[in-house]
């Protein structure tokens, strides 16, 4: 078939939930995709943060395909060998103590929502417990995680959803103050929200989060789905705080590319919830967690952290090049290799533009550019990044 066609097919069968852009991709190597015909583009986006060490890695490749012929699923029933090995890792590297395997970010959010509920029900002898959430932010599309999600749009066409969630302003910790009440279980935020336009934790505002979730017996739930896993530098976005959550959620480059999400919980909050309080069928099975195992076998023997430090400074250089050179790009913003500029020119439209020219980058929120690309990126394709961003950039001028 033609793209043309394979393009006309999916409108017809895939339910609308996207505007895709006009592609079809079929194959891909380290920082390259393939269309079917054959045309190659600079992926900047690695599936929206998360194909962390490229495409067709061959180490990743075999890892997978090893498993495949070994055992790829058993339910949490029993034990298996990847899930064990995977939960030792997670756990050391988040530094907390337990964790609950989900098959996406979203499922990861509604355990550590959940298991949130559970700490202060077993505490209070009671459930109606409230959740501080933050605007702008982005948790996913279920309606447990919906409802922590600050953004209209999205939230108006599906409620009534869970209740008994209150928003705050992100890095205004007065405004997180204001809403707790003798009832708040939880506090939930991204790291760095993602999503919402990419936004960086004030230190002194993570750090105050902290604090009052200490004083007052709340758990602090990071959401580093998408600013995880390497992404600004360090394993953990939080470690540069000098703070830890009481949960953490991950997933994207958690199994780079195979379905794989986690919660992982302190001692105190995450034995909370016994044998009975939640489950599922897939999470956690030994596919999915010999691509968690993978993942950071491949971060332990490639020192990516440090190549990501120093290939965002030059990133970041770069970017800012662009906000003194366009007068329609007002801002940069991001850590590590999470980055977003913000544009007063139609965002969309400039995805598309740069799309056409062999670029794949992403927006977020409502006016800007997101860069999130795999994070082996090298300056040399940072430089054809440009070079095609520009191009695409100068025509909006
Ligand atoms: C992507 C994302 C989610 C949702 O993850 P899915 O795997 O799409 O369900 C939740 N939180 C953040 C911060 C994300 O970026």
């Amino acid at each position: 078939m033609t793209s043309k066609e394979y393009m006309e097919q999916g409108d017809q069968y895939l339910l609308h939930t996207y505007n895709r852009f006009k592609i079809v991709l079929e194959k891909g190597d380290g920082v390259s995709l393939y269309d079917v015909d054959g045309k190659r583009y600079l992926d900047f986006a690695a599936g929206i943060a998360v194909f962390a060490f490229g495409y067709n890695n061959k180490e990743y490749n075999d890892a997978i395909k090893a498993q495949v012929d070994k055992l790829i699923h058993t339910s949490n029933l029993y034990y298996n060998v990847p899930a064990v090995e995977a939960a030792k890792k997670v756990c050391e590297t988040t530094g907390l103590d337990r964790v609950f395997f989900t098959n996406s970010g979203t499922e990861a959010i509604e355990g550590a929502l959940k298991l949130a509920k559970k700490y202060a029900y077993n505490r209070d002898g009671v459930a109606d417990h409230e959740i501080i959430a933050m605007e702008h932010s982005f948790h996913g599309r279920s309606i447990g995680a919906l409802s922590v999600t600050g953004n209209a749009h999205y939230q108006d066409p599906f409620k009534p959803l869970v209740s008994g969630i209150r928003f705050a302003k992100f890095n205004d910790l007065e405004s997180v103050k204001a809403q707790i009440t003798p009832k708040t279980c939880a506090i939930i935020l991204e790291t760095v929200q993602g999503e919402g336009g990419i936004y960086p934790a004030d230190p002194e505002f993570l750090e105050g989060v902290r604090k009052l979730c200490d004083e007052h017996d709340i758990v602090m739930i990071l959401d580093e789905i998408q600013c995880g896993m390497g992404r600004t530098g360090n394993m953990l976005a939080y470690e540069e705080y000098g703070i830890k959550p009481d949960v953490v959620t991950v997933a994207k480059a958690l199994g780079c590319g195979i379905p794989v999400g986690a919660f992982v919980a302190n001692e105190k909050v995450g034995n909370a919830m016994v044998p009975g309080d939640h489950g599922t069928t897939y999470g956690g099975n030994p596919l999915a967690c010999a691509a968690v195992c993978e993942v950071f076998r491949l971060f332990e023997t490639t020192d990516i952290l440090t190549h990501v430090k120093e290939t965002a400074k030059y990133l970041e250089a770069q970017l800012n090049s662009l906000v003194d050179k366009y007068d329609f790009i007002t801002a940069r913003r991001g850590k590590g290799l999470m980055q977003g500029l913000v544009v007063t020119k139609p965002v969309g439209e400039i995805v598309s533009k740069a799309i056409g020219n062999g670029l794949l980058i992403i927006s977020a929120g409502s006016d800007v550019l997101r860069f999130v690309p795999p994070l082996i990126i090298t300056k040399e394709d940072i430089d054809e990044m440009m070079s095609l961003l520009t191009k695409t950039l100068d025509s909006f001028q």
